[in-house]
């Protein structure tokens, strides 16, 4: 099976036709892959019609974190994707805004400035097909990424380190024609990569 390489701090999209899997595997076990899927127009090759949407599928699952067999909606609130797979304990997030420059600079300040995003490799990865980003960035469903809400008072959030082993892997299989499309998020600030961001790979079966 062919693997494609998400390149650490980098951006890349695939179009994924209804009825495939897209396997996301955590090379390293210790990288965060923000992930997102549009539809596009019909006819058109580069102007999208929907996006997939965190707060549509948490309010349809009624969970923050989806479970093999659980679909994943978009803002029409149809479902796009079907989580078939997790080999990881579980621990993904749905919560968190993809990181962006101005999360850098609030982060670091001067330092941060210039610092790779995922929101501009959503961009990288979207232009590369020659489809128009969308305006704003969706709230991306974030792979192996680790936000526990503390138990204490049920609201409080952490940012920690993956839970999830080297090789270990997601499949999700597309309801829809669509694009997917993953950032291998270069945040290096936070624990959130281990402070090492490094590649994972995806296969399409
Ligand atoms: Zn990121």
């Amino acid at each position: 099976m062919t693997q494609t390489t998400i390149p650490a701090r980098h951006g890349i999209a695939t179009p994924l036709k209804a009825g495939q899997t897209i396997k996301v595997i955590n090379t390293h076990g210790t990288q965060v892959i923000d992930t997102w899927a549009f539809e596009l127009l019909p006819s058109s090759t580069s102007k999208i019609s929907t996006q997939l949407s965190m707060q549509h599928t948490r309010a349809t699952l009624c969970r923050t974190i989806p479970k093999p067999g659980d679909s994943l909606y978009n803002n029409k609130r149809q479902p796009v994707l079907t989580l078939t797979e997790d080999t990881t304990s579980g621990h993904h997030d749905t919560l968190i805004a993809a990181c962006d420059a101005e999360r850098y600079t609030e982060l670091a300040g001067e330092d941060g400035k210039g610092h790779r995003n995922c929101a501009d490799n959503l961009i990288e990865g979207l232009t590369a097909l020659g489809i128009e980003p969308p305006q704003f960035t969706p709230s991306p469903l974030n792979l192996f990424m680790n936000i526990p809400i503390r138990a204490d008072d049920q609201t409080s959030l952490s940012f920690e380190k993956p839970t999830s082993k080297e090789g270990e892997y997601v499949c999700l299989r597309a309801e829809v024609d669509c694009i997917v499309a993953f950032s291998a998020c270069p945040q290096d600030i936070l624990d959130i990569n281990c402070g090492k961001p490094v590649d994972a790979h995806f296969e399409i079966f």
